[in-house]
């Protein structure tokens, strides 16, 4: 296992190179995630649990732009890839404030409310910006992540499960194609 999962992670850094996305590590986890030290991406290998945050994620992409219909999968990996290449224009005392922001995010009862108001936190903001721009300009690269992923996890995947995963990366189509 792990040495599949060990070519996952290169699938993803060969993806990233060949298109111009320099810098950045893979690490398959336990959810996706952003670790600034290691400058690494987490990436589940098994569908997140959560379906109604997966729901307002996808929403939120679409009404803050997105032109296209990407899976929750790709859209969370892209994400994660916008973390490392927007981080960098936050100072550490913004890094401070946008941690004081999330911890207050916390507390807010409605899970609706609770998603956007943390997506629009500076720092989750401006990972999600960088990566609705980047979807709605670079499909080619998107499909190029789509088949990537497709071929390293039905490596990893030997029952039924990823036909599930492998229909979510076809999905990919213009909004107005399917609206
Ligand atoms: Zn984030």
């Amino acid at each position: 296992m792990s040495e599949r999962l060990q070519r996952v992670e290169q699938a993803l850094e060969d993806w990233a190179i060949r298109n111009g996305l320099f810098g950045m590590k893979f690490h398959a986890g336990m959810e996706f995630q952003y670790e600034i030290a290691s400058q690494t991406v987490l990436f589940p290998i098994l569908e997140t649990e959560n379906e109604t945050t997966d729901i307002d994620f996808t929403q939120f992409f679409y009404e803050y732009g997105c032109e296209y219909d990407v899976s929750c999968f790709i859209l969370s990996l892209f994400h994660e890839i916008g973390h490392h290449m927007t981080i960098a224009s936050f100072s550490e005392a913004e890094k401070d404030i946008s941690l004081l922001d999330k911890g207050m995010i916390k507390w807010v009862a409605d899970h609706h409310e609770r998603n956007y108001l943390y997506w629009e936190n500076d720092i989750e903001f401006a990972a999600n910006a960088w990566a609705i721009d980047f979807i709605n300009t670079h499909m080619d690269i998107v499909k190029d992540l789509a088949e990537t992923l497709k071929s390293s996890f039905a490596e990893l995947y030997t029952d039924g499960q990823i036909y599930e995963i492998v229909d979510a990366f076809n999905e990919i189509a213009l909004m107005e194609d399917i609206a």
